[in-house]
């Protein structure tokens, strides 16, 4: 899930919010506002009730975002990528954009966010204690209790064992710590996390059944929630081994045609934009290093007149560092960010001592991944191909799905 906006960096982590948090942010208010002040603060005004609420709601929030903080913080001790926080409907999620190194550091990681919410559970707690000895008005304590009963929840929720929610993965880590293997571990956790969504939905059915709509919905679609993102990493880790050995220079398309920086769009329609297949371009500079992506779409937005005077170095877009890669590296090992997806711009640029030496776009990668399903790995793998398994659901769309990528860590209010 792409984040629709972003709150920018905390300790250069990317913090991001997609809009269906606003629907839980309501229902946070709502609940706050509605179910519990006026019972726990009588003698209010409307207003009071729905603005404490708002604050609430807020505070929740950051909470979740402190949750998630905590995760990406200890993932970084160990030298793991995080890449960014999003925060959605059922709460956030962290991308790791490397794998844990060790079972400990699985271990630690997964642990630091429940961790993290039961603190500040405790904090809030404390706090709302304190009010009580204090000339604050009553509605204060409520909420700071209320903050302290859901972060408790959070903590104790989250230690359900099965992925992706943390208890999942702190299964994960003692399997793959006492059995040594990495794939059979994350395989089981995520066959636990559909046991656990399954559960959930009949939960979410009951609670429907007797007269709690909200509470019951919200159960049964974080249920769903985890049984869809169980299933794609079960086929991701599948998708993982079989690939495992596959380097970047076996599965990209070789010397691809490359614009020089000085050339006039004029120039590059005529002598390769006609000529050539391709959508996108990469733009090379003097010395062969891919510098921009420019496309046809980007040739169609500037004015014909204009094509005689603009120059590629001009056009299109710069390249995002973490879309180059050397020839050598894992495809299996590539960040999430530089998977290609099956946009026109989403390219990955294989760079030889920065020299552009080829380009994997999303149907290099549906190639391979069809040549791993029948079990051939593409030409000059390291490993044989493993055997072949049963065919894996690929999720609808054109994008392949990117091995070892799910939702990291996926949190429900
Ligand atoms: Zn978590």
């Amino acid at each position: 899930m792409k984040p629709t906006f972003s709150l920018g960096r905390i300790a250069g982590i990317s913090i991001g919010v997609h809009w269906s948090v606003l629907a839980m942010m309501v229902l946070v208010t709502e609940i706050v506002a509605v179910g519990i002040l006026p019972a726990r603060a009588p003698g209010l005004g409307a207003v009071t009730y729905w603005l404490t609420g708002v604050v609430a709601s807020v505070t929740f929030l950051a909470s979740l975002l402190g949750h998630e903080l905590a995760h990406a913080v200890v993932a970084r001790r160990f030298r793991m990528r995080a890449d960014r926080i999003t925060l959605w409907l059922l709460g956030g999620f962290t991308e790791l954009g490397s794998h844990p190194p060790t079972p400990r550091a699985a271990f630690l990681v997964a642990a630091a966010g429940p961790g993290a919410s039961l603190a500040i559970a405790a904090g809030f707690g404390l706090l709302a204690f304190g009010a009580g000895f204090t000339p604050l008005p009553a509605v204060v304590a409520a909420v700071l209790a209320w903050l302290a009963l859901v972060n408790g929840v959070l903590g104790v929720f989250n230690l359900l064992p099965g992925a992706p929610l943390d208890g999942g993965r702190l299964l994960q880590a003692l399997l793959w710590k006492r059995t040594g293997d990495q794939s059979g571990a994350a395989v089981t956790a995520a066959k636990a996390g559909r046991v656990v969504g399954v559960v959930l939905i009949v939960l979410g059915v009951v609670e429907v059944v007797s007269q709690r709509l909200v509470g019951g919905i919200w159960l049964a679609l974080i249920g769903w929630f985890l049984i869809v993102s169980a299933s794609t990493e079960a086929s991701s880790v599948s998708l993982r081994d079989r690939l495992a050995g596959v380097r970047l220079r076996d599965v990209m398309s070789p010397a691809p045609p490359s614009a020089p920086e000085w050339w006039t769009a004029e120039t590059f329609l005529d002598r390769m934009a006609r000529a050539d297949r391709h959508r996108a371009f990469p733009v090379v500079d003097m010395d062969g290093r891919p510098i921009r992506v420019v496309t046809l779409a980007d040739l169609v937005r500037l004015a014909p007149g204009m094509r005689a005077h603009t120059r590629l170095a001009e056009l299109g877009r710069p390249v995002r560092q973490d879309s180059v890669a050397d020839p050598a590296d894992l495809l299996t090992e590539l960040p999430a960010s530089a998977w290609p997806s099956s946009s026109d711009r989403s390219l990955l640029f294989v760079a030889d001592a920065n020299r552009l030496v080829g380009m994997l776009t999303a149907k290099d990668v549906s190639r391979a991944i069809e040549l791993a399903n029948l079990g051939h790995l593409p030409s000059g793998s390291d490993s044989p191909g493993p055997p072949v398994e049963e065919p894996e659901r690929e999720g609808p769309g054109s994008a392949p799905p990117v091995p070892g990528r799910s939702p990291d860590h996926g949190h429900n209010a």
